[in-house]
């Protein structure tokens, strides 16, 4: 029988432990994968299969990527959602007997990447645990490379549509779940079909009460789980000690900067669900999954990583406490009123670098002195920026006060590490002979040596009378005499020959070794001494790394807030006044994204005055692609804008606080969770009357679409009654809708307000004025929109012609809709029946409009000018005449 090498035998040994990981065993310079691994990993990375023998009758099947080059490679697997273990040396393979120990040293999977080159620095990476039992529901998530740990718990299990609201908000990269977790029947199969998220089934264990609490306390080194406020939230505690416990298993280091649980309650903040986080497009827009067109995209003028990310947050969470609201909004006020204030503190940051990642390095061990040499230049703004808000103290005090000088941090580093230090931490050259005596007399014993050589060089020559003689140095033979071929009747019998080259002889005499000997020595000294005060460098830090991070988020949230005021003042946004009516009142409110990108100018600003008597209900008409659905989502991100404290689009904006806001916008497909368009509608529908309270704002921009007129218009009127009936709702809501018939109800249900978006005809064409006005519309214009679609014109004359049928017979003014619809059937036999599907598909596809249109006049009338052979006055003219036709728009 054939028996295993060595090498098989500790490989299989190994791989036993992490049967369910692509071991990257290390073999020299290379990671090599076998069996089931390398047939896994050839055919995912692309690289060739071989084999090995391995002791066995067969060779196993091998394949390996160069152990430099790794990261990319592992960052493929991870993507494709494999998680890989990686099993380095652990011995000097000189100096092992018999076989090189080796170790799995870390665990990479998607929630657990340090390496930045497969990290967005501009987004957090979490990996959180799930728990759920019959208390209720708890979770924990993580952010390995920020030091960030958050838990919350759900008491009934009723909030399971909060929850996953909750977990689609922070959408981490990979959930742990208990292996004897019934996963197909739970929220997280849910979630799954959202988006790429991976499951990972950990050992029940780790979910267990007492060793979660056990690994609470030893990780934070405290005496009992109350000093975080855990006593009385038995879920959180499991959640977080199940993270603990597999962090500690990924990562095999203590993660000392994480050194905080942050309970939170997800009550505190606006509750946003998945669809209105989507619908009103706040970190990438629904079509391309673009960043630019989202309120992210408006909003970021953030100068650090740190506030991207915190950014990102705020833009999810909206507080819904006005003291808090209105301590943003009074530190944006300070920051927006003082432009040199604002200018010098973002160039001061600009100047930082990602503190909390690099703490995270420094936890990990992986920090080399470039990294440190990062460190000290953003430390070196610190005190600046302190006292520039030194100033400013009273609103912007909490910042204030937590931003950490950090000054002996800086002087350490100051102090030791050279300003431009070598990659390495191996080869010296990074420690500044200052900061320690023993490595200045080292440093200065090959000074002298060096003097010496070229002492002996001048004597040398002297003795010898050969002027090209020369001292050198390679690696080979280290210091060596070189002498040309022409002199070498003059060598002295001293010297001993090492090598012969074409034109010269290389010679060595004892005297040169025994300098070299000391410089060589001296060198290694240094180099060992060098790794090791660099250690003592950063372990002081590491006892120091919770300060860094503390600042760090002071620094993001600073760089936020100026980010707001740097949009407000260059975007012309005004303070809202925030407080607890029930109001939401804008003068000339214009929408953050689409005055963007369709041109400030060309922007038609609106009004909104919604209130909880009188105007608590909007039903809102007009023609398509008149800006009804712009309206509807500029109202809900004025409102979100002034809650998470950024001043606002709009001349004046009053708002009462609104603790949710739902959207139903469009009758967009769901085809990837397998429920038809209706389906899709009616549940959010669902989910909106469930959940609102009188405090929520509503946005329902043609809901009904979904199924035939009776049932869509029947659904819509209930929906409408039963929103406004105080007992039940009586929430602020925005209704846009091509159901002209619901005009009927601003009679009939106190609240109510018919207001359209104003269009006027002119011949055969209709301008879209963008204005809204109270009242309902009149008609549709259909064929007018149809028309600037570019439908073909004998469509276009053949709708003409039926309409003019319909008005003639009067079928509109019918008031029973059966008669009405009968007639209409009647009289369109002959018509195909997806005209308007085709027309609405036109339009989206083009989004054509007179405005468009009219502009694009203008525009290309500019690209034509040609400034450098205009007089001045011939310029000014042109503009003058310019402005006046973009007024006349
Ligand atoms: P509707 O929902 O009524 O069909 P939309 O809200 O989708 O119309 O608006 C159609 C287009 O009109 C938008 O893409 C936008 O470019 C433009 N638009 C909407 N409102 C305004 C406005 N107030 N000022 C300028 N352009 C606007
Ligand atoms: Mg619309």
């Amino acid at each position: 029988m054939s028996r295993l090498t060595p090498m098989m035998k500790q490989y299989l040994e190994i791989k036993e432990k992490y049967k369910d990981h692509i071991l990257f065993f290390r073999l020299g310079d290379f990671y090599e994968m076998f069996f089931e691994d390398a047939e896994i990993a050839s055919k995912e990375l692309e690289i060739a299969l071989t084999g090995r023998d391995c002791g066995l009758k067969e060779r196993a099947p091998m394949c390996g990527v160069p152990y430099h080059s790794a990261d990319s490679y592992i960052a493929k697997l991870i993507d494709k959602g494999y998680k890989v273990a990686i099993c380095e040396q652990v011995e000097d393979p000189s100096k092992a007997k018999g076989i090189v120990k080796r170790e799995v040293v870390r665990i990479i999977t998607p929630g657990t990447i340090i390496d930045p080159s497969m990290l967005n620095e501009k987004v957090n990476n979490y990996i959180m645990t799930y728990i759920e039992n019959e208390n209720g529901i708890g979770i924990a998530y993580a952010d390995i490379t920020t030091g960030e740990l958050k838990t919350t718990d759900f008491k009934n299990l009723e909030s399971k549509k909060k929850v996953l609201d909750e977990i689609m908000k922070i959408s981490p990269r990979e959930i742990l779940i208990r292996e004897d977790f019934d996963y197909n029947s739970s929220i997280l199969k849910d979630i799954q079909k959202n988006y790429n998220v991976l499951i990972t089934k950990y050992y029940n264990r780790a979910f267990e009460y007492k060793n979660s609490e056990d690994i609470i306390k030893k990780h934070f080194n405290i005496f009992s789980i109350d000093s975080f406020g855990l006593n009385d939230r038995k879920l959180c505690v499991i959640a977080v000690g199940s993270l603990l416990d597999y962090i500690y298993e990924t990562q095999k280091v203590p993660l000392l900067h994480i050194d905080k649980i942050n309970i939170y309650n997800y009550d505190k903040y606006m509750i946003l669900d998945k669809f209105t986080r989507t619908n009103l497009e706040l970190l990438e827009t629904i079509r391309g999954k673009d960043k630019r067109g989202s309120l992210l995209w408006v909003l970021d003028k953030t100068c650090t990583s740190m506030g991207a990310r915190t950014l990102r947050k705020w833009i999810e969470e909206p507080l819904i406490e006005i003291k808090k609201i209105n301590d943003r909004l009074n530190s944006v006020q300070i920051l927006y009123n003082d432009v040199i204030l604002r200018s010098e503190l973002r160039e001061l940051l600009s100047k930082m670098y990602d503190l909390e990642r690099l703490s995270s390095k420094i936890v990990y061990g992986n920090v080399n002195a470039r990294d440190l040499i990062s460190l000290k230049t953003s430390l070196k703004v610190l005190p600046e920026i302190k006292s520039k808000l030194s100033e400013k103290k009273f609103e912007l005090g909490k910042i204030f006060e937590e931003i950490d000088e950090l000054k002996d941090i800086y002087n350490l580093l100051e102090e030791s590490i050279v300003d431009d230090p070598p990659l390495s931490i191996k080869e010296g050259g990074i420690i500044k002979s200052t900061f320690n005596e023993k490595l200045r007399e080292l440093r200065s014993a090959i000074t002298d040596g060096n003097k010496w050589i070229i002492q002996l060089e001048e004597r040398e020559r002297k003795n010898t009378g050969i002027k090209s003689l020369k001292i050198s140095f390679n690696k080979v033979f280290g210091y060596y005499i070189e002498v040309t071929k022409s002199n070498i009747k003059n060598v002295p019998d001293t010297y001993i020959r090492k090598q012969t080259l074409a034109n010269s002889e290389r010679y060595i005499m004892p005297e040169l070794k025994e300098i070299e000997n000391k410089i060589l020595t001296a060198q290694e000294k240094i180099v060992d001494l060098e790794y090791e005060l660099f250690n003592e460098v950063r372990n002081t830090i590491l006892n120091n790394v919770n300060r860094i991070l503390k600042t760090a988020k002071n620094i993001a949230s600073l760089d936020v807030l100026l980010s707001f005021a740097e949009v407000s003042s260059i975007y012309r946004y005004n303070k809202p006044k925030v407080n607890n009516s029930k109001i939401i009142e804008l003068k000339n409110a214009r929408h953050p994204v689409v005055e963007r990108v369709a041109g400030e100018e060309l922007f038609v600003p609106n009004d909104t005055l919604l209130d909880d008597d009188e105007n608590r209900f909007y039903i809102i008409t007009g023609p398509n692609m008149a800006g009804k659905s712009t309206y509807l989502r500029q109202v809900a991100l004025i409102v979100l804008m002034a809650q998470i404290g950024c001043f606002v689009p709009a001349e004046k904006a009053v708002i009462g606080i609104v603790d949710r806001i739902f959207t139903r916008v469009g009758a967009s497909d769901d085809l990837s969770q397998g429920q038809s368009t209706f389906m899709v509608e009616m549940s959010e529908l669902s989910n909106i009357l469930n959940n609102a309270t009188k405090n929520s704002l509503i946005i329902l921009d043609e809901i009904g679409r979904g199924t035939s007129t009776y049932d869509g218009l029947s659904i819509a009127w209930a929906v409408i009654e039963y929103i406004n009936d105080t007992k039940i709702l009586g929430s602020r809501t925005l209704f846009a809708t091509h159901y002209h018939e619901l005009t009927e109800l601003e009679d009939r249900i106190k609240g109510v307000k018919n207001y359209c978006i104003s269009v006027k005809e002119s011949g055969d064409d209709i301008i879209f004025l963008r204005k809204i006005i109270r009242g309902g519309a009149d008609k549709s214009y259909g064929i007018q929109v149809a028309k600037l679609a570019g439908l073909p014109k004998k469509v276009i004359d053949r709708a003409k012609a039926i309409l003019k049928k319909l008005e003639t017979n009067d079928i509109n003014n019918k008031r029973d809709y059966k008669d009405r619809e009968i007639a209409a059937i009647n009289l369109l036999e002959d018509t195909p029946d997806n005209t308007s599907d085709y027309i609405n598909e036109k339009l989206n596809e083009k989004q054509i409009n007179l405005f468009d249109y009219k502009s694009s006049e203008i525009i290309n009338e500019l690209k034509n000018v040609d400034i450098i052979n205009m007089t001045p006055m011939d310029a000014m003219n042109k503009l003058f005449e310019l402005v006046k036709k973009a007024k006349a728009i």
